[in-house]
């Protein structure tokens, strides 16, 4: 685990200079991807379990980034797991009742086992929500939220939060560091699917968590080691690689989506957009105040239901059909047809916008759509 940073440099040099290693004369610009899982003995680390170099140069950049230290895991659910078993067994949860699906259900297992009490609430609501954390141990926050984009009032939570002597956990996936530092409104941990945004090539799988509480970085790190969710070296290298360029990549994949947005919102086949850019989006003032920028991710739904939705995923060629977030490339799906998503509007597309020219985008997304109703026919 490491992080923090002292050099007054903004987020984009940052993510191009951090985790270089201590600069000596030659020392690889770039720390390798250490494969090892021995290290001779009388050093720093023993056993790869414990710790990796590589490892290190992605948590000291995305710490940075963060502001806070930060200690990558095998997975985002993986960190998220670490965050909830820091938790006494029987302790109260209150997180979103439209988070990530696969949180719900890691959440419903724990609650089902007896490992915790849950509550869910609309995290939009901040009056519900802190009702649903009297007597609480953890606030779990995710904003946007996923697939639904709502977007909960980061300060005011936190401060209602710490008042009744919680502990609060962010979700900082959709956002990324660049669009959002939860750490800095006062939330005690943030939890990263790094294989979204953070990696943004869609060829591993890594989450992380980042604190500035010494304490429960020292928790999350010794969870790390004994639950053995550590992140392979190379998939740690690849998704610093990956963040290096995540400003350059998320630039021009929000500029994009922006634009897709005005399109989609004008056109007929579609009855509803969803981005918190829009002005009439219930979460756009909030955003406006707690995010640099509205991100890449958009939902709307077709007009013509699952059937038609499920005709516009068909139809793409340039648009891959696929789950996940966050890549180069654009990808959409209709949430609905995952398990546990059945509340979900039935025509509703989540569409994660990448980097691709966006007169292309729109000819495919335009094209996928344009038989009325959404039909079968191509
Ligand atoms: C994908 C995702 C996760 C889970 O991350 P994995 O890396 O797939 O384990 C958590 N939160 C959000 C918002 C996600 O999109």
């Amino acid at each position: 685990m490491s992080g923090a940073d002292a050099t007054g440099w903004a987020p984009a040099s940052i993510a191009v200079a951090g985790g270089r290693g201590t600069g000596a004369p030659g020392e690889p610009l770039n720390v390798p991807p250490l494969l090892t899982s021995v290290y001779r003995a009388g050093g720093r680390i023993d056993y790869a379990r414990e710790g990796n170099p590589t490892w290190e140069a992605f948590e000291e950049t995305l710490g940075a980034l963060e502001g806070g230290q930060a200690c990558a895991f095998a997975s985002g659910l993986a960190g998220a797991s670490a965050v909830l078993e820091t938790l006494p067994v029987g302790a109260r949860v209150v997180a979103p009742d439209d988070a990530y699906a696969g949180l719900r259900e890691l959440l419903g297992d724990l609650a089902g086992r007896g490992r915790l009490r849950l509550a869910l609430t609309d995290i939009g609501d901040t009056d519900a929500t802190l009702a649903a954390c009297e007597g609480a141990d953890l606030l779990w926050i995710e904003s946007p939220t996923n697939p639904l984009l709502t977007l909960a009032d980061l300060p005011a939570l936190v401060r209602g939060v710490h008042e009744r002597g919680l502990r609060v956990a962010a979700d900082n996936t959709f956002a990324t560091p660049l669009l959002q530092r939860p750490l800095d409104a006062g939330v005690d941990v943030v939890v990263h699917s790094a294989t979204k945004l953070i990696s943004g090539h869609s060829d591993l799988l890594l989450g992380a968590t980042v604190t500035r509480d010494r304490r429960l970085a020292g928790e999350l790190g010794r969870h790390r080691v004994l639950h053995g969710a550590v992140p392979g070296p190379f998939d740690a290298w690849l998704a610093l690689r990956g963040l290096r360029t995540l400003p350059v990549r998320l630039e021009r994949a929000q500029a994009n989506a922006v634009e897709l947005v005005r399109r989609l919102h004008e056109h007929p086949a579609v009855a509803r957009v969803r981005y918190p850019g829009l002005p009439h989006h219930p979460g756009h003032e909030r955003a406006r105040v707690q995010m640099r920028g509205f991100g890449t991710m958009v939902a709307f739904e077709v007009a013509g239901g699952a059937a038609a939705a499920d005709a516009v995923c068909a139809r793409v060629r340039l648009i891959v059909h696929a789950t996940s977030l966050g890549g180069v490339e654009t990808t959409l799906e209709r949430r609905g047809r995952q398990p546990g998503e059945a509340h979900l509007p039935p025509g509703l597309i989540r569409l994660s916008v990448g980097c691709e020219d966006v007169e292309d985008l729109w000819a495919d997304l335009g094209r996928a759509l344009a038989v009325p109703g959404g039909g079968g026919r191509p």
